[in-house]
């Protein structure tokens, strides 16, 4: 129940923020076209989606729309209108793939948050990446619901209804006129390896490594200290002695440790003992914790190499030591990203 209620609090938080970039990103305006830049995430060549990347919004006149669409499509995408219940082909669709924008081609759902909801619309319990959707207020036919819209072209795609049976507690309940559906999904690892990273604030490391193409998997915890299985608020005293980490599972096929290691590395301040930014303590110390010999000698050769390539003025102080015990942190910090709009400190490069 908590779970729910903050879900329902973050999505609410998730609509105020989208709002407010929305008035922010109305400066520009050309030849009575909103143009503007937006953080979206594309699907790669490999079937999966890439690290989120800025693009210019579609902006077109309507009489431009009604020639690129089909009337039936032009009427949800454009109008907000809704298909007939039972009515759309994507309904039954069953196969491993992407539904993205028919507008756009903007990736927006993924076939494993697909469910059957029996409300006659196709529903999904998340959308692929939360950059990809926009949320507003919709209190249109005397009622009030969070409409989904694409990021990208604006076109509507249906409204979110808090009774989804799944974890998020969410029902995203879409015109499959608004979709169309590209088959195909990034083949099962035949292998994965771990790697553990610390480089301050947890939350904002853990982004960074989740919307990396080939990382599998990514949590949050604690790593380093004395004591076992230890809350958020032993490590914050900074006396247990633990760094905040990020365990990432990783498909050596799609990215290397090399990769990983780099990314760590240029993503944050590794000058700083015990330090990122505003964050003092232990706790935030820049640490790579390998799993074993072959990863501790990458990451002492993509320290040195970073290094000699002047990348930075003083001393790196990164410790590159053997991994412990990765406890996970509490389930309120996992994918903290996804729902918060503060962030950590991250340097500016
Ligand atoms: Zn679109």
């Amino acid at each position: 129940m908590r779970t729910r209620i903050l879900l329902v609090f973050a999505l609410l938080v998730s609509v105020a923020v989208l709002w407010a970039r929305q008035a922010v990103g109305r400066a520009g305006v050309q030849g009575g076209r909103d143009t503007k830049e937006v953080q979206v995430r594309e699907l790669t060549e490999s079937a999966e989606l890439g690290a989120p990347a800025s693009v210019k919004t579609i902006s077109k006149d309507d009489s431009d729309w009604l020639q690129a669409l089909r009337p039936e499509r032009y009427k949800i995408l454009r109008q907000a209108g809704t298909e007939a219940p039972f009515s759309g082909e994507l309904l039954a669709e069953r196969r491993d793939g992407w539904y993205v924008c028919h507008a756009c081609g903007l990736p927006l759902f993924k076939s494993d948050a697909k469910f059957e909801s029996h409300c006659g619309w196709p529903s999904f319990s998340e959308p692929s990446a939360y950059e990809n959707i926009r949320l507003r207020m919709d209190t249109s036919h005397g009622m009030v619901r969070t409409e989904i819209q694409c990021a990208r072209c604006n076109g509507h795609l249906g409204h979110v209804f808090e009774d989804g049976p799944t974890a998020t507690g969410l029902r995203y309940c879409v015109n499959s006129l608004s979709l169309d559906f590209k088959a195909g999904l990034p083949a099962t690892p035949t292998r994965t390896d771990t790697a553990i990273f610390a480089a301050g604030c947890f939350w904002g490391v853990e982004k960074l490594f989740f919307e990396t193409p080939g990382v599998v998997s990514t949590a949050v915890g604690y790593i380093g200290g004395a004591v076992p299985d230890p809350t958020y608020k032993q490590v914050c005293t900074g006396k247990t002695g633990h760094a905040e980490a990020v365990e990432v599972v990783f498909d050596p096929a799609r990215v290397s440790f090399r990769e990983l290691a780099k990314l760590f590395f240029e993503s944050h301040d590794p000058t700083t003992l015990d330090r990122q930014g505003p964050d003092h303590g232990t706790q935030y110390r820049s640490a790579v914790f390998f799993g074993d010999a072959e990863q501790e000698r990458i990451a002492k050769e993509v320290r040195d190499e970073l290094v000699a390539a002047r990348t930075w003025t003083d001393p790196v102080v990164t410790k590159i030591v053997p991994a412990a015990v990765f406890w996970k942190a509490e389930d309120y910090h996992q994918k903290w990203f996804l729902t918060h709009p503060v962030q950590c400190h991250r340097p500016k490069r």
